[in-house]
């Protein structure tokens, strides 16, 4: 039984297993590397996750949700459909899915998993990833932080040679920086730096926004649809342009067609602001490890958004330095997740290597300063400390006979207090104590998955605490059972086969997006279709089904110059 390597993404997931001595990509019932991070029900309230939830986004807004990732480890939920759910049930759908796309794929039963997750979570989010991979039926043999995972992929490739390497993560909606070092096959993060609100999502949005501009259009005169359309027509302009010079945009509105030609430079200049915040975390990271960009042995890019040759040039023109760039963007992490996963087998082919973290915000308590009698914060672990890391604060009494310790655990950067987030209060009762003496101690430990635990004994030592923190965001263990069992249910509607609800979603979305005349030729054509399903042979079926696909690329105007059709001779 292998442990895959999960990259469970913002906006895509995938995974990955070491097999014969070489990383394999897992790919999914349809074929593809890449499954979106995408969860909605149809009209039968049977989940759908993927490519088919995707294009449902369009079509069916308020059935579908997206970047469930952001808010893991919050009290937010997710309306879809009549459903409301977790962000750990929505993942746990995602995971679901790769797990079952998974076995299918290599024959063999998957119950262990090794799963990244960005460096800056915390012990909240980690725990709630946890937690959605136990819904999910997967054990989690580790949570693999994502550059490391990155760099793993990297060294398997090159070598593992010791040196400081710079992972950039530019994925749809974040932008994370790490520096990693290598040394004597111990691998350990010096810092991490990101903006999580930086993405390829902000290209999207700029292209979107020009689209409106240079057709005079009016963004509230637009209804929900409309606007989807014209965001996923910008992506798709986006994406176009890291293959060719140019691209026309072109999407119909209120039977009107509007276009758009953008090339690299116009994308250049009207994301200007974006490329302007790429800057920011790398100065910061290579502050936070004490290095200078010459030092950096090798710069890594991942994320879809390293494929724009605008991004790369930029990177390169900012640092000085080239890339590398034999490492495919799409899959590093969801490979070194898997190298990691072949690692734990115990597998042959590694000598192990020690992965080591580090703690991406500083965590510390209120205390009032003497001289001014203001609330700050006591910083008790820094930001960026190695993990497995455990430290010790005394506390002395601040009022003659005092019985009590209230202990508050904020993690952020601010010396405010209140302006990071509250984590978690303690209060102990104690034997009374004078003014100034030892009252008691607090242990903050980080374990190496970067959850916290949080330790408080009293100056009579009878008194012991230990409590994990995280204002309880994660489930308890009836909470899970609950999630788990709504989970079952939902799962029990047999999925019918994925590829005729890609096709279905696929037309409903040309059909949202395309003018009246088309529109109706493409309704009819769907009819056909769904009545083929529903009453045809296998071999109609089959049949029809590639017709259908070919008339809606005919109908996007997608021309693959492909002639893939095995029964050519046959119908045709
Ligand atoms: P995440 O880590 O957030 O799950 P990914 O690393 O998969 O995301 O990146 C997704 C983003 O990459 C999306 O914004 C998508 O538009 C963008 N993207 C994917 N492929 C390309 C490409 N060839 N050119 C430009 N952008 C791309
Ligand atoms: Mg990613």
């Amino acid at each position: 039984m292998a442990v895959i390597g999960i990259d469970l993404g913002t906006t895509n997931s995938l995974a990955s297993v070491w097999k014969d001595s070489r990383p394999v990509i897992i790919r999914n019932s349809l074929g593809s590397i890449l499954t979106p991070s995408v969860v909605g029900v149809d009209e039968d309230n049977n989940v759908v996750v993927g490519e088919v939830a995707r294009e449902r986004l369009i079509s069916h807004p308020d059935k579908t949700v997206s970047e469930f990732k952001r808010s893991m480890g919050t009290k937010k939920t997710f309306s879809v459909g009549d459903n409301s759910f977790t962000p750990e049930q929505l993942s746990s759908l995602v995971l679901n899915k790769i797990k079952e796309d998974a076995e299918a794929f290599l024959g063999d039963e998957i119950t262990e998993a090794v799963i990244s997750v960005p460096a800056y979570f915390d012990d909240c989010r980690r725990s709630a990833t946890k937690q959605a991979a136990e819904m999910s039926g997967l054990k989690v043999e580790r949570l693999i932080n994502e550059p490391s995972a990155a760099a793993l992929a990297y060294m398997q490739k090159h070598g593992f040679e010791d040196g400081t390497y710079m992972v950039i993560d530019f994925g749809g909606g974040t932008l994370d920086v790490s520096m990693i070092d290598s040394f004597d096959s111990v691998m350990e993060i010096l810092a991490v730096a990101g903006n999580n609100q930086l993405g390829g999502k902000d290209f999207n949005a700029a292209v979107y926004t020009y689209f409106l501009k240079e057709n005079g259009l009016d963004e509230d005169s637009l209804t929900a649809e409309q606007k989807a359309s014209i965001y996923k027509s910008a992506e798709a302009c986006k994406i176009a342009l890291s293959d060719i010079p140019m691209s026309i945009m072109s999407v119909n509105i209120a039977d009107k067609s509007y276009t758009l030609n953008l090339d690299n430079n116009s994308l250049i200049k009207i994301a200007h602001e974006v490329f302007e915040k790429i800057g920011e975390p790398i100065k910061r990271v290579l502050r936070d490890s004490h290095m200078n960009i010459n030092e950096v042995k090798d710069i890594i890019l991942v994320g879809g958004s390293c494929k724009m040759p605008i991004v790369a040039a930029y990177i390169e023109r900012l640092t000085g330095r080239k890339p590398c760039t034999d490492i495919d963007p799409d899959t590093a992490i969801a490979v070194g997740a898997g190298i990691f996963a072949g690692m734990k087998d115990r597998n042959k082919d590694f000598k192990d290597v020690i992965l080591t973290d580090i703690c991406p915000f500083s965590l510390g308590t209120a205390v009032q300063d003497s001289r001014t009698m203001e609330r700050i914060m006591d910083f008790i672990i820094q930001r960026n400390s190695m993990l497995p890391t455990s430290k010790m604060h005394d506390y002395y009494a601040a009022s003659d006979n005092q019985t009590k310790v209230r202990v508050t655990v904020y993690q952020g950067e601010s010396i405010i207090p209140e302006n990071n987030i509250k984590l978690g209060e303690l209060v102990i009762e104690c034997p009374p104590t004078p003014l100034h003496e030892y009252i008691a101690s607090l242990r903050l430990t980080y374990d190496i998955n970067g959850i916290l635990v949080v330790d408080v004994t009293a100056n009579d030592k009878k008194t012991y605490s230990k409590v994990i923190l995280s204002e309880s965001n994660t489930m308890s263990e009836e909470e899970l059972a609950k999630c788990k069992e709504q989970l079952n249910r939902l799962r029990l509607a047999a999925p019918d086969d994925e590829k005729y609800k890609l096709l279905i979603a696929r037309a409903e979305r040309i059909i949202e997006e395309t003018l009246s005349f088309e529109r109706k030729i493409i309704t009819e054509a769907l009819m056909d279709y769904k009545a083929c399903l529903a009453n045809g042979n296998e071999r109609d079926i089959r049949l029809t089904t590639k017709r259908f696909a070919r008339f809606l690329d005919q109908a996007e105007g997608i021309d693959t110059g492909i002639n893939d059709d095995e029964d050519n001779n046959i119908e045709y």
